[in-house]
């Protein structure tokens, strides 16, 4: 599924392209590889086709490490061509591709694969093809964030096995159009694995066949989804569900854990009916009420798998018992149910284009977590939850990352894109119209892939804000605005200095207890005051630095 993606891309990657030089960052790191540009770019072996459906029919042996099978890649043709990329990573080998029972020729550049089709590709036909493969997948060596397939074992001592792959791609564990401008519509995945585990996918579980001493279980998925959110889970698995009265009506929410920790999680995870909760009022209904929600326990510490959130955080609040505030208020939930759900609206429902504005994903979800703080906690309570995330804040690089080559930018993207989200709320000065903004988003860019360009023009339009500026200022560069000011006398003087040039965002500052917006500037500017000896406060809820000079 495209959507006037070919348009957008091309005007996408015209002003990328002169942004990304002007900055001058393709001096500062050239190195990227022709491996780089084939996964991180539409290559005109992607570009003639667009992806419909996916059935992916795997057989897992865990004791060997093992996957074989096949995904029938099924694609509308948009362009005359007949030579289509395909993604695996190796040790995974491609055996063969078959089209209307013709194997076909195979030429193989690192992780793509170039597969020269023999049947005429006709503009509008729905075509399909097989990929077969096997082989002993990528083992993950620091799941999530360094994936692939984890091959663990739980205190039983049964197979305990689960996939991670966002950065690193979906062609890590099967064969795929590895970029994520183009979703699939719909897909099935079947797993095979030994009968006394289960495999726990995304979407919905269809039905379940017995092969031997073998299980199939057949997952139907029946929207849009983005490739590093299809998963595998393989466990001894407990079963418990619950029906949420939501938005749009009844949503299931089932709950997958290892046996041992049934009654644990059944208290434990009362979090996520109150995450569906906040989250459908700050941004709409959840985006796949035909799909249901589901939390499934696995080895790692959790990913935002699509309809089928992974947990790992052994049961704790916070990020495995950590406020990650400093404040006490992150440990009021469990930071991986209510983080990586909230992804379901920013990441699954909207979806980067390109890893390089992976902000989008993550710096709505950091802020999403004082959303639901501010749910139930109130105001106060979510302001100082983002706020005391500013100690993580590195300053390194840009939030946004470099484009066409796989390439995410500064982990900023959560406390800092968290911050900058805070500050835009106070310059829109109104709870309600900002709640609106979360929700239009949402709704605006239902199960689409976008670019920041979309969600930047679209928080001006709906701002009433030119916010060209300002999200230049946070999310390209690491300067942190600082205001800098001296009060002599019954003068105040202010300006904005570490500024791009034309950042001039308005300031809420208390002078004297009363509150009043400042409008600095890069040159000074005078304001004459009441009295001598005033008291001067800039609002926290501001991601600045001050400097009185
Ligand atoms: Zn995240």
């Amino acid at each position: 599924m495209m959507r006037r993606l070919l348009v957008i891309w091309a005007i996408v990657l015209l002003a990328s392209t002169a942004k990304v030089q002007a900055q001058g960052l393709l001096s500062e790191k050239n190195n990227f590889t022709r491996q780089d540009t084939l996964r991180g770019s539409i290559t005109p072996e992607r570009v003639w086709w667009d992806l419909t459906y996916y059935h992916l029919d795997i057989k897992v042996k865990p004791d060997e490490k093992y996957i074989s099978g096949k995904n029938t890649i099924q694609y509308k043709v948009l362009e005359n061509n007949s030579v289509m990329q395909i993604d695996l990573q190796p040790p995974l080998k491609i055996t063969k591709a078959v089209q209307n029972n013709k194997e076909l020729d195979i030429r193989h550049d690192g992780n793509a694969h170039f597969i020269t089709l023999k049947d005429p590709q006709k503009v509008n036909d729905i075509n399909s093809i097989d990929v077969h493969y096997e082989g002993h997948p990528r083992e993950a060596v620091r799941a999530p964030w360094d994936g692939g397939i984890s091959w663990k074992k739980d205190e039983n001592g049964n197979h305990f096995i689960a996939s991670s792959c966002q950065g690193l791609g979906a062609s890590v564990w099967w064969p795929c159009k590895d970029h994520m401008y183009d979703e699939v519509d719909s897909m099935l995945i079947s797993v095979n694995v030994p009968s006394k585990l289960m495999d726990v996918s995304n979407g919905r579980l269809r039905s379940v066949e017995q092969y031997g001493d073998t299980k199939t279980y057949h997952w139907i998925v029946k929207n849009p989804i983005n490739n590093y959110g299809v998963n595998i889970n393989i466990g001894d698995y407990a079963h418990f569900s619950e029906v949420f009265d939501g938005e749009n009506g009844n949503l299931d929410m089932d709950y997958y854990v290892l046996k041992d920790n049934l009654e644990k999680a059944k208290v434990h995870f009362k979090d996520a009916p109150k995450m569906m909760k906040a989250f459908e009022h700050w941004f709409g209904p959840y985006p796949f009420y035909k799909d249901g929600y589901k939390l499934v326990e696995v080895p790692y510490l959790g990913m935002e798998h699509q309809s089928s959130v992974t947990y790992g955080n052994k049961y704790m609040q916070g990020y495995l018992g950590k406020d990650l505030s400093g404040t006490g208020w992150g440990l009021k939930f469990d930071f991986i149910i209510i983080h990586e759900s909230g992804h379901e609206w920013f990441a699954n429902n909207i979806t980067y284009i390109d890893i390089a504005d992976m902000w989008i994903h993550e710096s709505f979800t950091n802020y999403s977590e004082s959303l639901f703080l501010e749910y139930y906690y109130g105001k106060e309570a979510g302001a100082e939850y983002v706020i005391g995330t500013r100690k993580g804040i590195q300053n390194d690089r840009p939030i946004i990352g470099y484009y066409h080559v796989n390439t995410e930018g500064s982990a900023d993207m959560y406390p800092k894109g968290g911050n900058m989200l805070h500050t835009l709320r106070q310059l829109v000065e109104d709870d309600e119209k900002w709640r609106q903004i979360l929700r239009g988003l949402n709704r605006t860019f239902y199960h689409q892939t976008v670019t920041t360009q979309q969600i930047e023009n679209y928080m001006s339009e709906k701002t009433g804000i030119d916010l060209t500026e300002f999200f230049n200022q946070y999310l390209r560069t690491t300067k942190i605005p600082t205001l800098e000011y001296t009060i002599k006398n019954k003068e105040l003087k202010y300006r904005w200095t570490n500024i791009i040039d034309k950042f001039d965002m308005p300031i809420q500052v208390s002078i004297d207890g009363q509150e009043e917006w400042l409008f600095p500037k890069a040159e000074w500017k005078t304001k004459i005051l009441d009295s001598k000896n005033v008291s001067f406060e800039i609002d926290p809820d501001f991601y600045v630095e001050t400097k009185k000079l």
